[in-house]
């Protein structure tokens, strides 16, 4: 049975995917863009446990190969997982950065976010606008839920899984 971590991260990969499909044109988010990974986050317990699991369900040389590039340094500014523009952790990255680009409400600041290469032409409606804080307050409780609340820094997350 999937962990209600999984859940909300997949429904936040369902929410991007319907938002890049329906604004195709208008959202820059693709393959190789790593705009948004230029940052040091710390994640709830709870989704690094899901990158480890990810990472100790891969097969022994996926593991080699992982660690090996995980040893080499990142780009000045970039999150410590990301090498060639690409997400090493992809299948099993946190929540914030499968919502990065798409329109994002911050209800306490009644403002809407995205990245600046996108829907250059205007906002898209209401509709189509994720809600952060109500995503926010799901992520805290799935974490709260399951005991794993510590916020854990992705740069000791890497060395934790290179020495494994
Ligand atoms: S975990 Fe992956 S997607 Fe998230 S900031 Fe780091 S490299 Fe980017």
């Amino acid at each position: 049975m999937k962990k209600p971590i999984e859940t909300l991260q997949e429904n936040a990969s369902g929410f991007f995917e319907k938002v890049a499909t329906k604004y195709a044109s208008s959202m820059k988010c693709s393959e190789g863009c790593s705009k948004c990974c230029y940052t040091d986050i710390t994640v709830f317990e709870v989704e690094s446990i899901v990158i480890t699991s990810w990472f100790k369900n891969l097969d022994s040389k996926m593991q080699s190969e992982l660690r090996e590039l995980w040893k080499s340094p990142v780009i000045d500014g970039a999150c410590s997982f990301l090498y060639n523009d690409r997400c090493s952790v992809y299948e099993a990255r946190p929540i914030i950065c499968r919502t990065q680009g798409a329109p994002l409400f911050v209800q306490v600041d009644n403002t809407l976010d995205y990245c600046p290469l996108n829907f250059t032409e205007g906002d898209p409606p209401k509709e189509d606008w994720l809600n952060l804080d109500r995503l926010n307050t799901l992520l805290s409780f799935a974490a709260k839920t399951a005991g794993e609340e510590k916020r854990v820094r992705l740069k000791k997350l890497k060395q934790e899984l290179i020495q494994l």
